[in-house]
């Protein structure tokens, strides 16, 4: 019998009742382990009043308060991080280790909201005038919305309601139906960490759910995270209803690698960074740019036996490099890729479509995957792959290189190995993307910075977490408060008041 999974709104489990269901499988083994219920309109209107219903008791409670419940959180979060990394890994397939990474790494944006008493502080002018003060308070902005990706199931909800329940609002995520047990578990947590029910609620479904939350006159914002196409039509449909949003999309990560790079490290960076969770990440490293074809040469010597010999296993392998893909038809979406890229003309080094596992024949397993001379002008190349597909793009000098990552439709993410201050420097300043490594090859920002890709990467003009994820999730007052002296009148005035 496979289990079916329910809503949580207003702190309780509430099974589906629209009939529609979505599977969940076991990628190891190929089989569907559970089914994931499609909200109906009337279902997120149901999350909608029991948010709203709280709304006023959460966000009226002092900030430090709201603030002891997200160090409560935390602490449950981290006694319960195996429980969470096991359910992560059986229905997305990445390695037990990477999955304690994503659920760390949301727990680092929990820490960081446990500051909101200080970050949500505004300004004050004294004596802006004769006895006029001015000062700024920031406001939650009443029930919002989360919609997340397959890829990050504990780090990206969390991202969200941790810095949005904080500074006060109440929320409700909208998970990928694909792996939606560790938001749902996350979300039974925080009720037991002693936020109110309803503060957080999560809602099953798709496009129906999703449709449902955008025209929903009662939510205030909407964060989005996931592929470009969705991402650009949750943004233009959130926008055209009032709402504010923040709609983060797909990618297409370079790494440049200059002449002077350290070449074992860059191998090291690359195959971890290119093939880690299955290339299942939005800032995995996707292209590798050699400055100079000596030093191409050079690096597909070295990276080939790395990707033959790569681990592809069980998330429960201690010594697996990466899991399956997380559905069948996402690893025939990147073999289609594969095949693309041959029939475009880029040189297939190692050619991961025939990788079989014993004992897991119907995993979705798929091999690594090098390509060379991967040109511009390939699809394979514009479209992001998001499997364990590196290709390398060779490029004759340093400004060719650094106009390729600039030139795509994607800006998420990029890095530069080099030992040359000047061209890092240089290429931190020019390039057109929105977060640049290093010699650092996965450049995600610490919660309390902010992340966000240029171009196509992301529609709206606000990151998520650090201090761009509170602006996003607040709203601005300004007063100008008059306290004028006994007896002191000063009459009509019939001219816009200035500062003499
Ligand atoms: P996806 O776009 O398929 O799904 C994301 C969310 O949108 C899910 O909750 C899903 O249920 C919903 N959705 C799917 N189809 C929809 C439709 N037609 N209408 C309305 N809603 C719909 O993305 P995914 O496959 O879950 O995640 C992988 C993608 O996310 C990749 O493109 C990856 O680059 C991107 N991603 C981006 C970032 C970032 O911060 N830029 C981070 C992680 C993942």
């Amino acid at each position: 019998m496979v289990r079916e999974f329910t809503h949580f709104i207003g702190g309780k489990h509430v099974k589906g009742t629209s009939g529609r269901f979505g599977d969940v499988y076991n990628p190891t083994t190929g089989e569907v382990q559970a089914r994931t219920p499609f909200a109906t309109t009337a279902e997120v209107r149901s999350a909608v009043e029991a948010a709203q219903r709280v709304f006023p008791e959460w966000s009226s409670l002092n900030p430090q308060r709201r603030a002891r419940v997200m160090f409560n959180f935390k602490a449950l979060v981290e006694k319960n991080i195996d429980e969470l990394a096991h359910m992560l890994s059986a229905e997305h397939g990445k390695v037990l280790a990477d999955s304690r990474g994503d659920v760390q790494r949301g727990l680092e944006v929990i820490e960081f909201a446990c500051g909101i008493p200080h970050l949500m502080k505004g300004e004050y002018t004294e004596s802006a005038g004769t006895g006029i003060d001015v000062y700024s308070m920031r406001q939650p902005l009443g029930v919002v919305a989360g919609i997340t990706p397959f890829n990050f199931p504990a780090m990206i909800p969390m991202w969200m309601f941790g810095v949005a329940i904080a500074a006060g609002n109440t929320f409700i995520c909208k998970p990928s139906e694909k792996d939606p047990s560790v938001p749902m578990r996350l979300a039974e947590l925080f009720l037991e960490a002693g936020a109110p029910a309803g503060v957080l609620n999560v809602v099953n479904g798709d496009k129906e759910a999703v449709d449902a939350i955008l025209k929903d006159p009662d939510i205030k914002a909407v964060s989005f995270v996931g592929s470009t196409a969705i991402a650009e039509y949750v943004f233009t449909t959130g926008t055209a209803h009032g709402k504010r949003v923040q709609a983060m999309g797909g990618a297409k990560n370079h790494a440049i690698i200059m002449p002077d790079a350290d070449l074992d490290q860059v191998v090291d960076d690359l195959i971890g960074a290119g093939y880690g969770s299955a290339g299942e990440r939005c800032m995995a490293i996707s292209v590798a740019v050699p400055v100079t074809d000596k030093l191409g040469d050079e690096l597909v010597r070295r990276l080939r036996p790395r990707v033959e010999s790569l681990k592809v296993a069980p998330s429960t392998d201690p010594d697996a490099n990466y899991g399956p893909l997380v559905t069948k038809e996402h690893r025939e979406k990147v073999k289609a890729y594969i095949d693309l890229g041959v029939k475009e003309g880029a040189e297939l080094v190692v050619d991961g479509r025939d990788f079989r596992l014993q004992g897991y024949e119907n995993g979705f397993f798929l091999g690594g995957t090098l390509f060379d001379k991967v040109k511009p002008n390939m699809k394979t190349y514009q479209d992001e792959i998001f499997g364990p597909v590196l290709q390398i793009a060779r490029a004759k000098d340093f400004d060719e290189a650094a106009s390729l990552p600039s030139k795509h439709q994607y800006g998420n993410g990029v890095a530069i190995f080099t030992r040359d201050g000047d061209a890092a420097r240089e290429f931190a300043s020019r390039v057109q993307v929105g977060m640049v490594g290093i010699n650092v090859p996965i450049p995600v920002p610490l919660a309390y910075h902010t992340f966000g890709g240029w171009k196509r990467s992301a529609f709206g003009d606000v990151n998520q977490h650090g201090l761009e994820g509170v602006r996003f999730f607040t709203k601005i007052k300004t007063v100008t408060a008059r306290w004028p002296k006994g007896g002191v009148r000063e009459g009509a005035s019939f001219v816009i008041p200035t500062m003499r």
